[in-house]
């Protein structure tokens, strides 16, 4: 059987349950990357030049660990999902960049993603990567129907049952035991209500983010983050914000950004990268957001491969001690 590899970095946590069902569909095996560690990380940045995004040195690890561990890699050039939504630039060249980088990296399955070039040229795209597999196209198209309806559940499972995606994951794939648990919900007994926002390959890479949502839960939070907000909701608080997104996964910043900033939490935490671009933008404008209303603390997190635990750590302690204090105060007032 074919076997294909996924690396568990930056679309991963997305997408992961529609790319399986499609190739499982199509009578491949897949094979994901172990999570995130200092090997792989050290490993990714060593390939490219030292300004390139941490999620991409990341992901660089993680194509590495697959080597020879699969007879292909999907890696696909996302350039946009939405109309007149554009993605970040290193989505685009992500297949190219990898093939010059690694060049021991297995044959790379790639597949062009525009919506902007019209549902036709998307059907071809995906009959081209499913040729990989079979001839036939209605078993292609078969298989990107069931993959598109498994993608719709996971988004519903996240939405509706408040889980995060590495829950919704193993929940799909029936190993609830198996992917650490990364939010809980205690709502009576929680100190504090922390919601996080930011690209779920910084949230829920703890090796990356030195375990935030294990530590904000520690410390007796409660944590939310943006995939339990509904679509809906996601889009309004865009659209009181910038008019209309510009930048693809926006909805991850400031969709969730806005609409924490105005119900559900008593402190929002911002998680970027280090000199990425589109989060600078859009972190700027959640944080003149939190300025204007002055009702919920905001705190911005950037990460990069030198952030120390020790700094994420007292940075965590004096944003939840203020809210504690806030908190105390507000309620001193209402007595
Ligand atoms: S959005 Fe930012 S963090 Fe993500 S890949 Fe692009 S530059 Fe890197």
């Amino acid at each position: 059987m074919i076997k294909i590899g996924i690396p568990r970095a930056l679309l991963y946590y997305q997408y992961y349950p529609m790319w399986k069902t499609f190739f499982e569909e199509l009578g491949a095996e897949v094979v994901v990357s172990p999570p995130t560690t200092r090997a792989m990380l050290a490993e990714g940045s060593a390939r490219v030049v030292a300004d390139t995004c941490l999620p991409v040195k990341v992901f660089l690890g993680h194509v590495l660990s697959l080597v020879e561990k699969c007879d292909w890699i999907f890696i696909p050039a996302i350039r946009s999902v939405q109309s007149k939504v554009y993605n970040c630039s290193k989505f685009l060249g992500l297949p190219d960049m990898t093939k010059a980088v690694i060049p021991e990296s297995p044959p790379i399955l790639d597949i062009d993603i525009d919506i902007n070039k019209g549902k036709g040229e998307l059907y071809k795209a995906i009959y081209k990567l499913g040729r990989h597999f079979s001839w036939n196209p209605f078993k292609v198209r078969k298989a990107g129907l069931v993959a598109w309806q498994t993608y719709l559940n996971y988004r519903e499972l996240m939405s509706s049952r408040k889980l995060t995606p590495p829950e919704a994951i193993a929940k799909l794939s029936g190993s609830d035991g198996e992917e650490p648990k990364t939010s809980s919900f205690h709502p009576a007994s929680a100190r504090a209500t922390i919601a996080l926002i930011g690209h779920p390959y910084l949230i829920y890479d703890e090796f990356i983010n030195h375990r935030l949502i294990h530590r904000l839960e520690q410390a007796g939070n409660r944590v939310l983050t943006p995939e339990v907000v509904a679509a809906q909701e996601l889009e309004s608080a865009i659209n009181r914000l910038t008019g209309r997104a510009y930048w693809t996964y926006e909805e991850e910043v400031v969709g969730a950004g806005g609409h924490y900033l105005q119900s559900g939490a008593d402190g929002v935490i911002g998680i970027m990268a280090f000199g990425c671009g589109p989060d600078s933008l859009m972190m700027d404008t959640v944080r003149r957001q939190s300025a204007r209303l002055k009702a919920t603390p905001f705190m911005c997190l950037t990460l990069e491969e030198h952030t120390a635990e020790a700094g994420v750590v007292t940075r965590l302690e004096a944003f939840t001690d203020m809210i504690q204090r806030k908190k105390r105060k507000e309620a001193k007032v209402c007595v």
